[in-house]
């Protein structure tokens, strides 16, 4: 069962992201973020989907983290609840 990617863990992330540095480049196209100024996302470095690490984070712009991982992510677990409903049903008819 995967974990959820929301609350506490973004905060988490968030905030190790943050530690390192206010200046950092997004990991996706490489524009410049102010972390205490302009929106930013904390990303996965190796996608959750592909076995990465909720603590694998770094910054990147929102425009970069909603068309990469978001996207991709929120497709995945939709698929997911799918395929499991399926199960599910064939279980209570067996
Ligand atoms: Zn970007």
């Amino acid at each position: 069962m995967t974990k959820s990617w929301s609350g506490g863990k973004v905060r988490a992330a968030r905030a190790l992201v943050r530690r390192r540095g206010r200046f950092q480049q997004c990991q996706r196209c490489g524009c410049d973020l102010d972390l205490d100024q302009d929106p930013w996302h904390a990303g996965h470095v190796t996608d959750r989907m592909d076995g990465g690490s909720d603590l694998d984070v770094a910054a990147e712009c929102p425009r970069c983290n909603l068309r990469a991982g978001g996207r991709r992510g929120a497709a995945i677990t939709n698929a997911r609840r799918s395929a499991n409903k399926a199960t599910d049903q064939r279980l209570v008819k067996w």
